[in-house]
């Protein structure tokens, strides 16, 4: 992601309880702890992710919890930033037969598949298509805010589904990726989740 300049929350990997808690301490508190390794996909729905972490303690505790879950073979972890307030969106994109790339937007978090507020366009993305897959969701107008909330950096966004499209048309080995949450806010939106399919 930083090498196409695509915002990410801080983080750090740790293999273990002590590294967890020095990671953790850099970063800067609070942080979330989520458990890495190949096997596990869906983090949070096999309680691989914790977030609101407020002190040392707390991450080392977690992490201990994790090791005895899931078991230390091959399991990191990973300690990020947390983002509390922001909304979730996703950006993806995957191979489409005969057409190289489509690129996706919608409402993200762990509701997109009940959602499915999602809109697709083919790869490369140019801003003005980018800018309309932001305004064409059901829900974009509680992205705009809705009641004198304050709306997500509708900037930030765009430049995201700009810059995957751009990584998806250099890297066509790339069958699917995933930004699942991008954490959007009023002036600024950062990926704190990301697969990436070969
Ligand atoms: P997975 O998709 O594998 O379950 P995620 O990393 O996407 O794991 O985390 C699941 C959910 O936890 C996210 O949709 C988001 O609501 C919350 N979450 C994860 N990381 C953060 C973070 N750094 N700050 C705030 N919330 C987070
Ligand atoms: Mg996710």
């Amino acid at each position: 992601m930083t090498a196409y300049g695509i915002p990410v929350a801080g983080w750090r990997v740790a293999s273990n309880a002590s590294e967890a808690e020095k990671a953790a301490a850099e970063i800067g508190f609070p942080v979330v702890v989520k458990a890495d390794s190949e096997s596990i996909v869906h983090k949070s729905d096999m309680g691989g992710v914790v977030t609101d972490l407020q002190d040392g303690r707390a991450v080392r505790s977690t992490v201990e919890e994790m090791e005895k879950r899931f078991g230390a073979g091959g399991l990191r972890f990973f300690i990020q930033e947390y983002l509390p307030g922001g909304k979730e969106v996703i950006v993806g994109a995957k191979t489409e037969k005969d057409l190289g790339h489509l690129v996706m937007f919608g409402i993200g978090g762990i509701y997109v598949e009940i959602l499915k507020d999602v809109v697709f366009k083919i790869a490369p993305v140019t801003t003005v298509e980018a800018q309309e897959m932001f305004s064409s969701l059901k829900m974009t107008p509680l992205l705009k805010g809705v009641r004198g909330e304050t709306g997500v950096d509708q900037q930030a966004i765009v430049e995201v589904i700009e810059r995957i499209s751009q990584l998806v048309t250099d890297l066509p080995m790339i069958q699917e990726l995933d930004l699942n949450p991008i954490v959007a806010f009023e002036d600024r939106a950062l990926v704190v989740d990301a697969r990436i399919s070969v």
